[in-house]
């Protein structure tokens, strides 16, 4: 049985797919198929080869359920592995509760998501919340099925996230916290200095480069606590018909069905800014207000994590590479070049120059450092700065598009200490990406003593754990 994921750009082939019930049946899998590879998915959202799986491969949905409890002063809810996003908000809701971070969807697993590291604005990613993992896996000294919980030290550091590779998680447990309102409204701004000064009154902010306009779009955000404004419904059905689908589509008809670049230009200058309203003041429920459609349309991406003292140089380096990249400039100011020449990617630009026009915000978002082995905001320093770009170009035209996450990952990696989202495009050689986590080594020795085998690995978490640390 075939299967694709979300982008359409990962085809799945397992030898054999099971959509078991419960626990009891994943340990007759496990038993049933020992020696041979076995991975998990969830709802298959993930563009990197995190995903991928050629033998047996395991969807939990059915593993769905829901438990919240309070531990001393804390939330706590135990989570089915297959559990979506959105029946989990649900669940929580139930109980004036919710997660303590959210990505831009609610279509992930529980597992899914945590084991690429997602996140959204202003927070730690999910997996820095979760505080313990139920994992399937076989023991080393028996071969044995059996049931670990990891709850503590560098265990629970590497489950937090995991790439899929420690074992099958059959439930996670995750901090939570009471409900809360988000206010938020737009602004715009030339200046990232503004953007940065305004993280202050709304630390919960992300904010958006509009390409071709070079200017930001500020979606301010801060806890709130007012009840729901009147509008608030108005205003979600604002958010859904104007910028989750009417915006979309005009994106849709621009990059797919007209294919001009000034009309892409033009639109992004003139019509996209009119979609937003700025300055409109509302309050809402957290889980309504930091989530968005953004999975009506496909569409691919790729996203580069910097930390703050990069962020600057970084966006000014996107914003040249993406003129170079849009033959609107055939040469970058004489620092970018310089820093390009410095890493010998000279001949690199020189390709990319005219192959590929961005034709979408660059969203930023700010995530606070994870305690993690390895998620892209893993390490106790600064806090991080995500940077996405994406593509809407059909399936079959996105070469201009790989060319230029190529160029941005492996030279922002080498420029300002970029790592892209494991679980979006990830372009780099298995030894660039491990040598950018300074703990990656410690999460080998963990991969190594809970699967040394290698039957939980595909080939390129293989890849990953095999690849030669600096
Ligand atoms: C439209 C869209 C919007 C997105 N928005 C955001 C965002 O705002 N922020 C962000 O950070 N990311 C975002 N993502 C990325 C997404 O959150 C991650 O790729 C996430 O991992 C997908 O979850 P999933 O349930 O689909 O898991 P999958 O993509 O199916 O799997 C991801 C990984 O989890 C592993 N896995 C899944 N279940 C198990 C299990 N039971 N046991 C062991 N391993 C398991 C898989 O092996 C794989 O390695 C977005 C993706 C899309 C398509």
């Amino acid at each position: 049985m075939q299967r694709r994921n979300f982008g359409r750009n990962q085809v799945l082939k397992p030898s054999a797919f099971y959509t078991p019930a419960d626990e009891q049946e994943i340990l007759q899998i496990l038993d049933r198929h020992r020696g041979q590879r076995i991975r998990a998915v969830g709802r298959l959202h993930s563009w990197s080869d995190a995903v991928l799986s050629d033998d047996v491969l395991l969807d939990l949905r059915r593993l769905n359920a829901v438990q919240l409890h309070s531990e001393g002063d804390q939330l706590v809810a135990e989570v089915g592995a297959g559990c979506q996003i959105k029946r989990l908000l649900k669940e929580l809701n139930r109980h004036d509760a919710t997660l303590q971070s959210l990505g831009l969807i609610t279509e992930q697993t529980i597992a899914g998501a945590i084991s690429t590291g997602t996140h959204g604005s202003g927070r730690h990613s999910m997996s820095h919340y979760v505080e313990g993992v139920r994992l399937a896996r076989y023991d080393a000294s028996t071969g044995k099925v059996v049931i670990d919980e990891l709850s503590a030290g560098e265990p629970l550091q590497a489950a937090r996230c995991s790439l899929g590779s420690l074992g099958i998680i059959l439930s996670v447990r995750i901090r939570c916290r009471e409900q809360y309102n988000v206010k938020e409204h737009f602004t715009e701004t030339r200046r990232l200095s503004h953007v940065l000064d305004a993280e202050a009154s709304f630390p919960l902010q992300q904010f958006y480069l509009i390409p071709w306009r070079w200017s930001y779009f500020i979606q301010h955000r801060r806890e709130d606590d007012q009840p729901r404004s009147r509008l608030a419904r108005l205003y979600r059905i604002y958010w859904l018909g104007v910028m989750d689908y009417a915006l979309h589509l005009q994106i849709l008809l621009m990059e797919r069905v007209l294919r001009s670049r000034r009309s892409i230009r033009f639109s992004f200058r003139h019509i996209v800014p009119a979609f937003l309203i700025r300055n409109w003041k509302v309050t809402d429920r957290s889980s309504s207000m930091l989530v968005m459609k953004h999975e009506a349309f496909r569409h691919i991406e790729i996203e580069l994590f910097v930390p703050r003292d990069q962020l600057a140089d970084a966006l000014d380096f996107a914003q040249e590479t993406i003129e170079v990249a849009g033959g609107r400039q055939s040469t970058l100011s004489a620092d970018n070049q310089q820093r390009i020449e410095g890493i010998g990617m000279q001949e690199d630009l020189a390709r990319l120059h005219d192959q590929y026009f961005h034709h979408y915000p660059i969203c930023v978002r700010r995530v606070l450092p994870d305690d993690t082995l390895i998620s892209m905001a893993s390490g106790s320093g600064q806090d991080w700065y995500a940077l996405s770009f994406i593509s809407y170009a059909k399936p079959a035209r996105r070469a201009g598009f790989h060319l230029f996450a190529s160029f941005m990952a492996r030279s922002m990696s080498r420029l300002f200490h970029a790592r892209p989202h494991w679980g979006k495009i990830c372009p780099l050689e298995a030894d660039e990406l491990t040598a950018l986590y300074p703990r990656f080594d410690a999460f080998r020795t963990i991969c190594n003593t809970l699967d040394p085998q290698g039957v939980f690995q595909n080939d390129w978490t293989t890849a990953l754990l095999e690849a030669d640390i600096p």
